[in-house]
C-alpha cells in the first residue's frame, strides 16, 4: 500500500452504477447518505455512471442518425460522455440540497488523461490537483465516470462499464484506502443464486479469483479489477440501498474466512462450439484455421485437438455465441481444401470451479468430473488455468451441474 507523506485527510471513493442512480428519487436517496457521511468530516469523491439504460439510448440515437454508416468514433465518445454528466451534475445538486457542499467534475475537469483510442481508451495519467483543491474546500466531488481527455484534447470513453475503472484509478491517484462500489447486488456470491439456492455471499475474494469470476453476481469490469490488483487497492462491492455487508476484493491472504480451496462456481452461457472434422495433421494447419479468426477479431477460447488417426485429426474450439455464424462461415471457407467438414452448435455453457487454493492440490479435477457424472452431465471439453478448471457442457444442464458442484466443493450456505 502506498502511504501518503502529505498531511492530508484520507479520501473515500464511492462509485454508483447506472441502476442505482436510475431516477431522481434514487439520486436523492443516495445523496442523503453521502451527505451524512461527508458531515463526519471525511473527504469524499463520488464516481457516477449514466442513469439507467441511458448509454444504450444514446447509442441507439447515434446509430439512427448515421444510417448504414458506423457512428463517428470521436462524436460518439463525446455523446456518450454526456450520460455521465447528467448524473454527476444532478448528484452534486442533490448532495448540496441535502446540506453538504458538492461540485460536479467531468472526466476532463477531474484531470483524467487517456490515450486516443476512442471507445476503449486507457487511462494514461490523472492530474488530481483540481480534485485536491475542491476536497480541500470541504466539497464532495462528484466525478462523471467512464470518460477522459486524450492528448489530442478530445473526449474519450473507457469502454462499457468503464466507470468502475474511473473509480479505481481515482482511488489510486488520491491514495484512497479503498474503493467502494455500490450497485444493485449486495456483493459477490459463490455462484448464481438464481440457479443455486444455497449460494452464499462471500465476505472476501482475491483479485485473481474475482477476475475469473467476473461473469458472476456483480458485473464487475475486469479492467478495474486488473488495475486494483496492480496498485493493490481493495474494492468493496456492496448494495447501494440496503445496509448489509458487501464483499471485499483484495490481494491479501484471506483470514476472515477459513480458507477454502474452491471459492466459487462460475457459469458462462455465452458459448458456442465449432468442430473441424478429419483435418490433415501436419505443421501449420492449426495456424491456418485460427489466423483468419484472429484477423476477424473473433476470440477463440477452449481449444482441443484430438490424437491423430492415420494422419487425420479433429480440432474443436469455442467462440462467443454472437460470433458463432461468422466463425463457422469463415472456418468452412478456410478449411475447404484440407478438412472433411466443419460443424458446430450454440447450446453450450462453461462451468468452472475457481479458487487460488487449488493451485498445488491434486484431486480437484477428479472431484469435479465425479460430481458432474453423478447428475448425468456429459463433459464435452475441459480446460484449466492455475486457479480454475472449466468443463464445457450442454447448456440445458446448467442448473444440475451448478448445484452438484456447489455442494461437492462444500460451498453450500449450510456448510459456510
Ligand atoms: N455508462 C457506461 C455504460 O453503460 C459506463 C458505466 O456504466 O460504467 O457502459
Ligand atoms: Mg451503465
Amino acid at each position: 500500500m502506498i502511504t501518503s507523506t502529505r498531511e492530508t485527510k484520507s479520501v473515500i471513493v464511492h462509485k454508483y452504477g447506472g441502476s442505482s442512480v436510475a431516477d431522481a428519487e434514487k439520486i436523492a436517496t443516495i445523496a442523503r447518505k453521502i451527505c451524512d457521511r461527508a458531515e463526519t468530516g471525511v473527504s469524499m469523491v463520488i464516481v457516477v455512471s449514466a442513469m439507467g439504460d441511458s448509454t444504450d439510448h444514446l447509442i441507439e440515437l447515434a446509430n439512427a442518425v448515421s444510417g448504414d454508416q458506423t457512428p463517428l468514433a470521436r462524436e460518439l465518445d463525446t455523446l456518450l460522455s454526456t450520460g455521465e454528466l447528467v448524473t454527476s451534475t444532478l448528484m452534486a445538486m442533490a448532495i448540496t440540497a441535502a446540506g453538504h457542499p458538492a461540485v460536479s467534475l467531468s472526466g476532463q475537469q477531474a484531470g483524467i488523461r487517456t490515450d486516443t483510442t476512442h471507445g476503449s481508451a486507457r487511462i494514461a495519467d490523472i492530474k488530481a490537483d483540481r480534485l485536491r483543491r475542491e476536497l480541500g474546500k470541504g466539497r464532495v466531488c462528484v466525478v462523471a465516470g467512464f470518460q477522459g481527455l486524450s492528448e489530442n484534447e478530445d473526449v474519450t470513453t473507457l469502454g462499457r462499464g468503464g466507470s468502475d475503472t474511473t473509480a479505481v484509478a481515482l482511488s489510486v491517484a488520491l491514495e484512497a484506502e479503498r474503493c467502494e462500489i455500490y450497485t444493485d447486488v449486495d456483493g459477490i456470491y459463490t455462484t448464481d443464486p438464481r440457479l443455486v439456492p444455497a449460494a452464499r455471499k462471500l465476505v472476501e475474494i482475491n483479485y485473481d479469483e474475482m477476475l475469473e469470476m467476473a461473469s458472476l453476481g456483480a458485473k464487475m469490469n475486469p479492467r478495474s479489477i486488473e488495475l486494483a490488483a496492480v496498485y493493490d487497492v481493495p474494492i468493496l462491492v456492496a448494495s447501494a440501498f440496503e445496509d448489509v455487508p458487501g464483499t471485499l476484493i483484495h490481494g491479501g491472504p484471506q483470514m476472515m474466512e477459513i480458507r477454502r480451496a474452491v471459492t466459487g462456481v462460475a457459469i458462462d452461457r455465452d458459448v458456442a462450439k465449432i468442430t473441424v472434422r478429419a483435418v490433415e495433421d501436419r505443421p501449420g494447419i492449426v495456424g491456418q484455421i485460427f489466423v483468419p479468426l484472429a484477423e476477424a477479431g473473433i476470440s477463440v477460447d477452449v481449444i482441443v485437438q484430438n490424437a491423430s488417426l492415420e494422419g487425420l485429426t479433429d480440432v474443436t474450439f469455442t467462440v462467443p455465441r454472437g460470433d458463432f455464424q461468422r466463425a463457422l462461415d469463415l472456418t468452412k471457407e478456410t478449411c475447404a481444401d484440407f478438412a472433411q467438414d466443419v460443424v458446430g452448435n450454440t447450446g453450450l455453457a462453461k462451468m468452472s470451479i475457481v479458487g487460488t487454493g487449488m493451485q498445488n492440490g491434486p484431486g480437484y479435477a477428479a472431484t469435479m468430473f465425479a460430481a458432474l457424472s453423478k447428475v448425468n452431465v456429459n463433459i464435452e471439453m475441459i480446460t484449466t488455468s492455475e486457479i480454475r478448471i472449466t468443463c464445457v457442457i450442454d447448456a440445458r444442464m446448467i442448473k444440475e451441474a451448478a448445484n452438484a458442484l456447489h455442494s461437492a466443493f462444500e460451498l453450500d450456505a449450510a456448510g459456510g
